[in-house]
Parts: C-alpha cells; structure tokens; sequence
C-alpha cells in the first residue's frame, strides 16, 4: 500500500518474520514514512512483548503526525514486532512455539537459522539496522514510573533518552560492567544493548504499564518520539504542516552528558 500526502510518502508493507512448522507465516506490517530531503532514518518498534499495548498505540497515533507532514529523512516504524505474543496478550511465547528463546528481546540481533524468534529478529534486524537512532517501545509494571533505559556511559543514547522527555532516565551497564543477572538473564540480547554496539544509538523507553491503554503514557511516548525526530535533524518534520508543536523542552545533545551514578538512576 502506498499513499502520498504532504511531502512524503508512506508504504505499508507485510513482512513474512518466520514460519511456524506448519507453514503458517508469521507477518507484521512495516510502515516507512519517506520524506523528499534527505535526513536521518529512526527505526521505531513496539509490542516485542505482546502484552505491552501503549507502545503500538503509541505507533498508530504517530502515524497521524507524519503521514501527511513534510519529513526530512525516513521513518520506519513496527507496531507489533512479536505478532505471536501480541496475539496472546503475553509477555513471552507460549514454550511450545519457542522453547529455546521464549523471549524475544534476547537475541537480537537475530539469527536467520536460527529458532523461531531468532528468524523473527533477524528479519526485523534487517531494517533496524539501517537506522541512524532505534526506539524500542515498552511498558512496565503497575508501579513504575514513566521511563527510558539507556546504556550507561553511551553518550548519544543517553542524550537521546534525555530528549524524550520522561522524567526519569535509567542508565544500565552492559558487559564486562553488569551484574550477574544481567548475564544470566541474557540481556545483553536486548534490541537497545545490539544497536549500541552496532553503532547506532538506542534507547527503551518504558511507557507505564501493561495490557490497557494509558492516554498519559500513550502522549508521553508521542511527543518523545517528535521531539527525538525534531533534534535529529532541527527540523525532521516541519510543524507548520501540522499546525502545533509538543511544549517538551529540547535538551540539547551538548548539555546532557552527566557522570553515571552509582544507583544508575538519574533524575532529569
Ligand atoms: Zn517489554
């Protein structure tokens, strides 16, 4: 499908990301909102745990921003990148579909041999990659506050956490610096922990929490998305297109780096 409105131009495409034994395939839509200027490519995704609605919500609100403004660059957006834990309102896999790697944000960046998730990230690996920034949407539990994670010490991915706009910035160490759990846990499969070493900066922004849609949360996550855009390039997607503009203050990439704190918990 592809509609032109405004300035740029949107495709909504079906990836097949794996097939299960049967030969059912598993598919998602990929959205690319492509401007008429060059600029930056953002790689946006939500729902890797199906349970986790406000990013996808978040995603189908986005598209109204920019469908028909005028982008400078390109952006890729995966409302649902886990179609088998959406469709089961579940955090992780049922085992019997993936016994190995239950949980998706573990094995980034994929593996196209590889089991079930392993094919599904590698096949959305595959656009990811070609990102200048990666947003990956999450939520949280019932008494968590609105966050974004960042890899700590990464300057960008912080400055891009920072920009967001949520009060609150985790930062968590990666490799030779984290815990045991860290380890144990494979964390270091996440999307966010694979970009970074990819090169490109990442961050989790973990918009409240689950399974019902959360209008603060779902602005929340919006805005940030915009204003990320609008840094990137200072004018991403011009306003005027849309008539308004988020009231967030842009931080800018200079005035953001702070020292990591011991507790890794930083109030902005
Ligand atoms: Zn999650």
């Amino acid at each position: 499908m592809v509609s032109e409105m405004g300035e740029s131009t949107h495709t909504a495409t079906q990836e097949t990301l794996a097939r299960l034994p049967s030969g059912t395939q598993i598919e998602t839509t990929i959205h690319t909102y492509t401007g008429l200027n060059d600029g930056p490519t953002v790689y946006l995704q939500a729902a890797q745990h199906g349970r986790e609605v406000n990013g996808a919500e978040v995603l189908r609100r986005l598209h109204d921003h920019i469908v028909d403004a005028d982008l400078m660059g390109r952006v890729i957006a995966v409302p649902v990148a886990d179609p088998l834990t959406f469709d089961h309102v579940s955090y992780i896999t049922p085992e019997q579909l993936d016994s190995v790697h239950p949980n998706m944000n573990r094995v980034w960046p994929g593996n196209e041999n590889g089991s079930v998730h392993e094919r599904m990230a590698a096949r959305l690996w595959s656009y990811a990659r070609q990102a200048d920034v990666i947003i990956d949407l999450h939520t949280g539990s019932p008494d968590m506050l609105p966050h974004v994670v960042a890899l700590e010490g990464h300057a960008d991915s912080l400055a891009l956490g920072r920009v967001f706009g949520t009060k609150l910035l985790l930062t968590e160490q990666a490799h030779t610096a984290a815990s045991e759990e860290w380890h144990r846990r494979s964390f270091g499969g996440k999307l966010r922990v694979t970009a970074v070493e990819e090169g490109i900066p990442s961050i989790t922004p973990e918009l409240a929490y689950n399974k019902q849609i959360l209008e603060d949360a779902v602005n929340t996550g919006v805005t940030g998305i915009l204003t990320c855009c609008d840094t990137l390039t200072s004018s991403m997607i011009h306003r005027s297109t849309r008539g308004h503009r988020p009231s967030l203050v842009i931080i800018s990439v200079a005035s953001s780096h702070q020292s990591p704190v011991s507790s890794a918990l930083i109030r902005t």
